[in-house]
């Protein structure tokens, strides 16, 4: 899968760079903003709307790091949102307090929201990456009855 978000050039203005650097020739004590305007009111603006600098995650896809994936079932889904608050991507999608899936650009399958998830069955489970998300859905295991 190709790195449909980042360019060759990323983060080389942000350091004044000639050339592409690695992680480990970067001055030490440079900072590097995640966003290009203020960041103030950050958390009020849905993503599509902030201004990302070329040092985010969000500019370069780790869609390729992935062998898994999430699959979210909305009939079970409790909208509690555990998942969009530990995601470490910020990719799962949740608009008015309801979680409408996940941003396959930007997910790198640790599976992490599944743990997090608290319904029985889970609402979020990880599935192979070839696997159609119907498909995942018809396989959805039944809830686990207590045992007495
Ligand atoms: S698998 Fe990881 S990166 Fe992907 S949505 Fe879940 S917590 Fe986020
Ligand atoms: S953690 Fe599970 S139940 Fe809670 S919002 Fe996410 S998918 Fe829905």
């Amino acid at each position: 899968m190709s790195n449909v978000l980042s360019n060759e050039k990323r983060g080389m203005r942000e350091l004044g760079a000639e050339k592409k650097v690695g992680w480990n020739e970067v001055t030490h004590g440079v900072v590097l903003h995640s966003f290009e305007d203020d960041a103030a009111d950050i958390a009020l603006r849905k993503a599509e709307d902030r201004k990302y600098s070329e040092f985010s995650s969000y500019t370069a896809t780790v869609a390729s790091w992935r062998v898994i994936k999430p699959v979210y079932n909305r009939d079970i889904c409790i909208d509690c949102q555990n998942c969009w608050v530990w995601c470490p991507d910020s990719s799962i999608i949740s608009r008015d307090k309801q979680i409408l899936g996940i941003d396959y650009d930007h997910c790198k399958g640790c599976g992490v929201c599944v743990e997090v998830c608290p319904t029985n069955p889970k609402s979020l489970l990880m599935f192979g990456e070839a696997l159609s998300s119907d498909d995942a859905i018809a396989q959805w295991p039944v809830k686990e009855k207590k045992e007495k």
